[in-house]
């Protein structure tokens, strides 16, 4: 079934419940994920970010997700993660997302909440959710230029207000493609933001959150949290160690079935730490 952000983040950030949001690159991860969801009866967020665009077009990840989406009976939401603009933002509800993240966090508050709004009025005329940042989570790898900026409560207050979003990401403490859990989440900023706020928050970078935020987490008004460098380093690991024990086999059907399994594992574990 498919369902835009709005619906299930509403839902979850008044529950003790966060959905999490995983990034995913083609048929093998969007499938075991909603194996899990549909073990655990829980909705589903399945995201393209900027190297999934780039790799396939689209509309014809939309047209695989959305096919996926049509044949189960949990809820799932088709993302656009961190679009860069207007244009591919627009793009990605023609193809057939049900949810678009912009992201104009790098830029200055007044140009962010301008662009955003527009975005805003286009999505919810065509009927699909927008997220969007305020402050700027950054990255843990140096070599990316995105500067980390923690969210002002006073700032998301604004922006929501002025925007219209049906989601806000913030920057509470953690940082893109963290590969340890290790980062320290401020609970005094977010409290603070969800105490002027009320939108559901969302927290990206969050491969590098403990397994006790995580739980702790799921008490807070958070629709969703972003994961994708867990994911991604669980199957390529397991890829490369999956051909180093296979020297002879070339068949990547083959090769894919571990990382598979193994990826199913981490997205069952995650799940049932966030409440489910
Ligand atoms: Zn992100």
């Amino acid at each position: 079934m498919l369902v835009t952000l709005k619906e299930m983040c509403t839902e979850a950030a008044s529950t003790n419940k966060v959905v999490p949001s995983f990034n995913v690159f083609g048929y093998e991860d969007a499938k075991v994920i909603i194996e899990v969801a549909e073990e655990l009866n829980a909705p589903v967020i399945l995201m393209s970010n900027k190297d999934a665009v780039a790799h396939m077009d689209l509309k014809y990840s939309a047209s695989l997700y959305r096919s996926m989406a049509l044949e189960t009976k949990v809820p799932v939401c088709i993302h656009l993660d961190h679009g860069q603009d207007f244009e591919l933002c627009a793009k990605a509800i023609q193809a057939g997302y049900t949810s678009v993240m912009y992201d104009g966090s790098q830029l200055p508050l007044e140009e962010n909440m301008k662009n955003t709004i527009e975005i805003v009025k286009m999505a919810h005329a065509c009927g699909i959710s927008v997220e969007a940042e305020i402050g700027s989570v950054g990255y843990s790898d140096p070599n990316i230029k995105a500067k980390r900026i923690y969210t002002e409560p006073e700032e998301a207050k604004l922006f929501a207000e002025k925007t219209g979003v049906d989601a806000l990401a913030v920057a509470v403490g953690t940082l893109h493609r963290m590969t340890e859990q290790a980062a320290v989440l401020q609970y005094d900023r977010l409290e603070a933001i969800q105490n002027i706020t009320s939108i559901p928050l969302v927290i990206h970078g969050s491969t590098g959150l403990t397994d006790e935020d995580l739980v702790k987490l799921t008490a807070y008004s958070i629709g969703k949290i972003n994961l994708g460098t867990a994911l991604r380093m669980t199957f390529g690991n397991t890829l490369r160690d999956e051909m180093n024990a296979n020297p002879k086999e070339f068949d990547r059907i083959k090769f894919f079935k571990q990382p598979m399994i193994e990826v199913k594992k981490v997205v069952k574990e995650k799940y049932q730490l966030l409440g489910w």
